[in-house]
């Protein structure tokens, strides 16, 4: 049995690039000072800080400095989650008279759930839907953003199908009603250009593991002249918007990471989509009754979420580790649980290729070797437990 692991579950999370490994390790035993002390030792620390956040602006086409000098737009997190439930937060403070927040069906939890924690606190939550694409129903966003409305959350890219949402437009209705807008760009950082300046956005949210850096680190970019209020309370630290010393190491690590997807952002779209549409093709010819999900004509370049009619993900997912072949069903926090997720439920697709749903999520680091290998490998998976399937008719 092979027992390399090929990991295709990089919408999950990555693995730490060498680079950034390497620019993390003087930061815990030699440069540990408090980047907040008076004494130079812990001041040096907080200059790599500083490039850190210029890095993470330049990946977003954010401002690193304002005109006085001062760190602005990127506010340090412990995580994605972190930064959506912060921006929120914070938009809903900074419209204190509006009621309703309007976000889609297809969410990540960390937007979702916030949303249930504010509808117990009186809001009106409006979740739009998609069509069988993922694609956002516009004229239902027209329709529900009004003057009541303090925030407009929209993902960027849906991390179950890569779906790429229209960041553009969305935005543009949100100011149209006086309403602010903030998008998850965990899954399209670093894979996707974006301008925050251009589309004029006002929260977005970037987490480092997604983007070979560490678990446990992210960022908050909020527009300059935004009043924001924090999430966490404490000392002065990012300005008094997020309390809590700075995790310095993975600061430095995700700034890193964040040039480095910067650097070779067109090169890694052609590789990461080269290898998909590769994948997806092999696949197509020799497995019948698949979907592949998602908006095709406009996705991210790695992933590829595919329905297999009449199975469960969970089976084909366990065969598929014997080979060492690492996938995901669903998305991870759906995990546990038999219901097929909100994602593809709420794109109408039918309960038994709902369920039968893999997800196929490329990085850099995999090769045209390993594509060619899963894809030699699925088709005897599938065909085996569609024969012992009592839904497949052959
Ligand atoms: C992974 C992910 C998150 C959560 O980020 P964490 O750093 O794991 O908290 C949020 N949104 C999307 C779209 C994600 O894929």
């Amino acid at each position: 049995m092979e027992s390399k692991t090929i990991y295709l579950d990089n919408n999950a999370t990555t693995c730490v690039a060498p680079e950034v490994l390497e620019a993390m390790k003087p930061f815990f035993c030699e440069y540990y000072g408090n980047p907040s002390s008076i004494h130079r030792f812990g001041g040096s620390v907080a200059a790599h800080v500083e490039t850190a956040r210029r890095q993470v602006a330049e990946l977003l086409g954010a401002a690193w400095r304002d005109k006085d000098g001062n760190a602005s737009e990127i506010i340090f997190t412990s995580c994605g989650t972190e930064g959506d439930n912060a921006a929120l937060n914070a938009a809903v403070n900074a419209r204190p008279e509006r009621k309703k927040v309007v976000t889609t069906v297809v969410e990540h939890p960390a937007v979702l759930h916030y949303c249930e924690e504010l509808e117990r606190r009186g809001y009106e939550i409006v979740k739009l839907p998609v069509d069988g694409c993922g694609r956002l129903d516009m004229a239902a966003l027209e329709r529900e953003v009004d003057e009541n409305t303090a925030v407009v959350s929209v993902m960027w890219a849906n991390n179950e199908t890569g779906t790429i949402f229209p960041v553009k437009e969305v935005c543009a209705a949100a100011h149209a009603k006086g309403a602010l807008f903030h998008t998850d760009a965990v899954q399209a950082a670093g894979k996707v250009k974006i301008d925050v300046d251009a589309l004029d956005i006002d929260f977005l949210t970037v987490s480092g593991h997604k983007v070979h850096a560490p678990k446990g680190v992210g960022a908050l970019f909020v527009r300059r002249g935004i009043r924001f209020t924090p999430l966490i309370f404490g000392g002065h630290q990012e300005r008094s918007r997020r309390g809590g010393t700075e995790n310095v190491a993975s600061i430095v690590g995700f700034g890193k990471a964040c040039s480095m997807c910067h650097e070779k952002l067109e090169e890694e779209y052609a590789l990461l989509s080269g290898m998909r549409d590769e994948f997806e093709r092999r696949v197509a010819a020799t497995v019948p009754k698949i979907r592949i999900n998602g908006d095709l004509a406009n996705r991210l370049p790695g992933t590829s979420s595919i329905s297999f009619d009449c199975i469960e993900g969970e089976s084909i997912l366990m065969l598929l580790d014997m080979f060492g072949i690492c996938a995901s069903s669903g998305s991870a926090c759906t995990t546990g649980s038999l219901e097929p997720s909100h994602v593809l439920r709420a794109m109408g697709i039918p309960y038994s290729a709902a369920h039968g749903t893999v997800r196929f999520s490329f990085s850099r680091y995999n090769t045209m070797e390993e594509v060619v290998f899963t894809a030699e490998k699925l088709p005897p998976v599938i065909a085996r437990l569609r024969e012992i399937s009592p839904y497949w008719k052959g």
